[in-house]
């Protein structure tokens, strides 16, 4: 087996599920640090330097072995599955794909019609897991392929590079993954997250998103001698939603449309709220759907004077392409390194936030590189073989390319 899958099979096996909304304590379940020490420990069998703080964070770096004044690079990918699906005692599975659907066990089937992107595979190796959990590429496929990446810069000293630096962070999937990352200390001009889906993808747009609540004030009366006094708030928020289109909704949209989702609502007479979310990849756009739900706001005021009727807008991260095209070669040496791995580089976008995102803003510009991975967060979760070591391929020669560009 190649390095890459030996890693990843490795890591798959240790159960880093992360849970959400847990306030008290960071990493939110301290099972993660069990992969973070190991990564520690193979660092530094590598010959590199390498610590975990007491939140999780590995940082690790691979000295500059070139003369040349070359940016230091980070490579980043987090430790964390998801908890929308099992993630304990993973049985990876590795199949020589024939074609059709693949069936995993347990009952379970990954469809053909599904997964187009099957197709591209037939003959090849395909890792699932056994049906029963998830498979955990997300992201430790990353992980895997950072770690290959960097052995193999290591036993070819031949290839000239810059300082590099290797990140490994917990909670991700709780979107809580930069909570305490120190960008300062981490040294690095730029970076690169290995947490992408399919082959070639190179992801540099995320949504600009803000969250927005409704919050209805009624008048509560005795329903028996409530005419003319009381005011249902629950009927106003009814009315609310109701002006929320349909069109613009998750489940109508894809691609580089945005949406108004409304996720959450709670009410009694005297008082209903309702909480949406905003996506857009443009401001403009985001400008547009806030307004909107001003007018909203504005109208059933005036069709409900006796009720208070408050909109709260709060933004939570933006578009990361705004930060992103002010270093264009980021993303383009990323393009190129794809294309030098043999693979047809393809810019992608992400219909949420990442962690990259949220560290372009920091002063971290962060595209997302793909992993090869399929269905995250399931347990018809996919990767081949092939693909792993073209990302590993794509790693190596974006570090080689800011060293000869520089
Ligand atoms: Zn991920």
């Amino acid at each position: 087996m190649p390095e890459v899958v030996n890693r990843f099979l490795k890591y798959v096996k240790i159960d880093t599920q992360s849970q959400p909304d847990v306030e008290d304590r960071y990493p939110s379940t301290e099972k993660q640090k069990d992969l973070c020490k190991i990564l520690v420990s193979e660092l530094k069998e590598l010959g590199m330097e390498a610590e975990m703080d007491h939140y999780g964070y590995v940082f690790g770096t691979l000295p500059s072995n070139s003369d040349k004044d070359v940016p230091t690079i980070g490579l980043l990918a987090h430790v964390d599955t998801s908890s929308d699906a099992p993630g304990a005692n993973v049985n990876p599975q590795i199949t020589v794909y024939r074609g059709g659907d693949l069936t995993l066990g347990n009952g379970i089937i990954i469809h053909e019609n599904d997964n187009p992107e099957l197709k591209n595979f037939v003959g090849k190796e395909i890792i699932t897991s056994d049906g029963s959990t998830l498979l955990g590429a997300d992201d430790k496929a990353g992980i895997a392929e950072i770690m290959t990446a960097v052995h193999y810069l290591l036993d070819h000293p031949e290839i000239k590079h810059g300082t590099v630096k290797i990140g490994f962070t917990p909670d991700e999937e709780t979107g809580n993954g930069t909570k305490y990352f120190d960008v300062k200390k981490f040294g690095a001009k730029f970076a690169y997250t290995v947490d992408g889906g399919g082959m070639g993808e190179i992801e540099n747009e995320t949504f600009n998103a803000s969250s927005a609540t409704f919050k209805i004030e009624g008048i509560g009366v005795h329903p028996g001698t409530a005419k003319g006094k009381m005011v249902n708030a629950i009927r106003i928020l009814s009315e609310v939603i109701a002006m929320i289109p349909q069109a613009t909704a998750p489940e109508t949209t894809e691609g580089r449309e945005g949406y108004l989702h409304v996720h959450n609502v709670k009410g009694a007479v005297d008082g209903a709220e309702a909480k949406l979310l905003i996506r857009d990849f443009t401001k403009e756009g985001m400008e547009n759907k806030k307004y909107f739900l001003s007018k909203v706001r504005d109208l059933l005021e005036e069709r409900w004077p006796k009720a208070k009727i408050v909109l709260e807008i709060k933004d939570s991260y933006s578009n990361m392409v705004e930060v992103l095209s002010q270093y264009p070669g980021v993303v383009d040496h990323a393009m190129e390194a794809t294309k030098l791995a043999g693979i047809e580089p393809k810019l992608a976008l992400i219909r949420g936030g990442t962690d990259g995102s949220r560290l372009c803003f920091e002063g971290l510009p962060t595209p997302n590189i793909y992993t090869g991975g399929f269905n995250f967060h399931g347990v018809r979760e996919w990767i081949p073989i092939f693909a792993m070591e073209k990302a590993v391929d794509t790693i190596v020669n974006v570090i080689k390319l800011w060293h000869d560009k520089s």
